[in-house]
Order: C-alpha cells, then sequence, then structure tokens
C-alpha cells in the first residue's frame, strides 16, 4: 500500500483543501504515514512575504529529506525562486479546486485531522476572491469565485454528524463573496441539523447582519462566542487606502451590535501600512481599545508584488523599523486576558 503525508501552511481554507486531499488519497487507497512517504501534498501560503519564504522553504526541505517521494504543491506560494522542480508536481489553485469539489467537502475522521482535532470539521462554503484589498495577492492566485450550496452543505454537515464530529467550523476565502449569504446558510444549519457548534475561521465586518444578530440571539449556546473579524485598521483613510468595503463607524456599529452578547473578539490589523501616520495609527488603537478585543493578530505591512499598495509603498517616505516595532507592540499589549469558557476557545 502506497502512503503520504500532508504539509498544510496557511489559512482554514488551505486547511480544509488538505482534508479534503488527504481523504482523497485514502479513497484510492494511500495510507497516512509520519515518515518515508511515497507521496507528499504540500498546500502552501503566500499571505506576507515570511509566509512565502517558509512555503519555499519547507518545499526544499522536503525535496532533500525524501528525494524519492513524488511532491504535488499548490496553494498561494510564488515558486518562481525555486530552482530545482524535480520530482515537483504543480497543481494550482484552480486544478485542486476542481479537483476536490467532486468531494462536495466531506471527509472522515480517518484522516486524522490534526487541523479540526477531530471532532471539529473544517466545512469550506466559498472559495477564492474578487475584492483586491490593495495589499493582497489572493485576488491573483484565487480569483476564481465558488460556493458550496446550501443543500450540499447541510448535507456534509448532517454526514460529519454521523461520522462523530460535534462542530463545524465555516471557513472560505472571502465569506463576504459566498452567494446564499453566510447568514441564511447558517439559519439552515441551525434549524435543519442537531450540530451542538458552529464557529467560524473568521467573519468579514460585512457578513454581521441583522439575521446573523437574530441567530445569535435565539442560538446562543450553538453559535462560538469567539469571533474572529478582521478590521485591519480603525483610520478611514487607510481603510480606503486598503480598499476595505467599511468604514470605522460600520466597524463601531456592527460591534456594538455584538457586544449586547457575551462574546469575545479576535481580529486582524496591519501596522505601517504606507502614508499611515501617528494620528492614523491612533485612531486604530483606540478602536481596538475600544472594542477590547480578546486576541490580535498584528501584521508588520510587508509589500506583495504587483499590487496597489505596493507601488503606493515605493513612491511614499518609509516608516522606520523602530515605529513599526512600537506601534506592533502597542497593538499588542491591548489584547485582553480574559479566561474564556474551556468548551469554546478561540480558533488559532
Ligand atoms: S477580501 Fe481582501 S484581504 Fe480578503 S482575500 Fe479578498 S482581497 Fe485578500
Amino acid at each position: 500500500m502506497k502512503t503520504f503525508q500532508i504539509f498544510n501552511l496557511g489559512c482554514r481554507v488551505n486547511a480544509a483543501e488538505s482534508n479534503l486531499f488527504a481523504q482523497k488519497l485514502i479513497d484510492k487507497n494511500y495510507q497516512p504515514a509520519t515518515t518515508n512517504p511515497d507521496l507528499i501534498f504540500i498546500n502552501t501560503c503566500s499571505v506576507t512575504k515570511k509566509a512565502n519564504t517558509e512555503s519555499l522553504g519547507l518545499i526544499r526541505r522536503l525535496q532533500k529529506k525524501y528525494p524519492q517521494a513524488k511532491i504535488i504543491i499548490s496553494g498561494c506560494a510564488s515558486l518562481k525562486n525555486l530552482k530545482n522542480k524535480k520530482n515537483l508536481k504543480i497543481l494550482i489553485n484552480l486544478q485542486k479546486e476542481t479537483l476536490l469539489k467532486k468531494l462536495h467537502s466531506s471527509y472522515t475522521p480517518q484522516i486524522a485531522d490534526k487541523f479540526s482535532h477531530t471532532h471539529r470539521f473544517l466545512l469550506k462554503i466559498q472559495s477564492g476572491c474578487t475584492h483586491f484589498c490593495s495589499y493582497c495577492t489572493v485576488p491573483y492566485t484565487r480569483n476564481y469565485l465558488w460556493s458550496l450550496s446550501i443543500k450540499i452543505a447541510l448535507n456534509t454537515v448532517k454526514k460529519a454528524i454521523n461520522d462523530g464530529y460535534q462542530e463545524v467550523i465555516i471557513t472560505g476565502v472571502n465569506l463576504d463573496q459566498y452567494t446564499p449569504g453566510l447568514s441564511n446558510l447558517l439559519e439552515k444549519i441551525l434549524t435543519e441539523t442537531d450540530i451542538k457548534l458552529i464557529s467560524f475561521g473568521s467573519i468579514p465586518v460585512n457578513c454581521i447582519d441583522q439575521k446573523f444578530i437574530a441567530l445569535l440571539k435565539k442560538y446562543p449556546s450553538r453559535i462560538s462566542n469567539f469571533l474572529h473579524i478582521p478590521i485591519q485598521s480603525g483610520s478611514d483613510k487607510i481603510l480606503k487606502l486598503m480598499r476595505r468595503p467599511y468604514t470605522r463607524k460600520i466597524i463601531l456599529d456592527k460591534f456594538n451590535l455584538l457586544k449586547t452578547f457575551n462574546l469575545s473578539f479576535g481580529t486582524d490589523i496591519i501596522v505601517g501600512f504606507p502614508t499611515e501616520t501617528e494620528t492614523n495609527f491612533l485612531e486604530t488603537f483606540n478602536l481596538c481599545q475600544q472594542i477590547s478585543f480578546q486576541k490580535i493578530h498584528v501584521f508588520r505591512y510587508s509589500p506583495r508584488p504587483n499590487t496597489a499598495a505596493q507601488k503606493l509603498f515605493t513612491r511614499s517616505p518609509k516608516i522606520s523599523k523602530e515605529i513599526l516595532k512600537t506601534r506592533s507592540q502597542k497593538i499588542r499589549s491591548l489584547t485582553s486576558q480574559t479566561i474564556l469558557p474551556s468548551h469554546q476557545k478561540p480558533q488559532n
């Protein structure tokens, strides 16, 4: 029997796809292995320059360690700096998604999934993004939009419950572009299945609508009490330059609605975006302070190839490393130490 190993980098969408890929290999009589695999699948990431470098480093290490293995590379990393492409098969995201779509998002506990810790099922409901935030390369590597139908999503959740999963983690590249609407899907899962808990990889600000709020009110114990809502900045000037589809006021209005429930929040913040002044930074700092996030992922802006923000970065005065460091530390210092109930820990 042939063996395989999967290496996943980056977001939960990648993780969900890696699970599906593992299931596909099991269906073809491959067996998971921890050493000397015949086949290796690496799902790469390029969300930052560092993530891209890590992805390439991992490929090189595995090529060296397992020269006999067939290595399949997918994901978002740019492979142009990879000199030795021997033994590699490149599966671009679109090919990967076409292949995996046939599985209708389903996999079993057989894959011993390390991402969802066996009782949590990663349900990928959407793929692709055409939003083109000015700092992001995702729309260049995943611009094919796809949404899972509500019918298939319901069947998948029911099957996951039968397989012993107690929680579904809903994930997608940009859930704002999930065509049936996130709240509509959520309502169906809550009313038509017995899943104990629904949580999310992350939720775009604009997905917090009236229906979402009503569902939180009606099903407080079945929707995770930790929501990761990436805001990126609290400055209207920077949000506009980032091309984020909301303003500081919209963020505040949504969080004011959410604060009426017993919830904790996480977010992503980019510091040092081109032209960010001390005043702009303080707007972000004050907003984070006001919302009182339990967890904040702070990223220092890094220019990504061919993006609009890279052009802005090239022609703007540079923000020094010391300032970047201070701004990151200041935002990190805001993270509160609230302990969550043990059954609902935040996702990593
Ligand atoms: S919404 Fe913006 S940040 Fe998110 S994937 Fe799309 S372009 Fe990138």
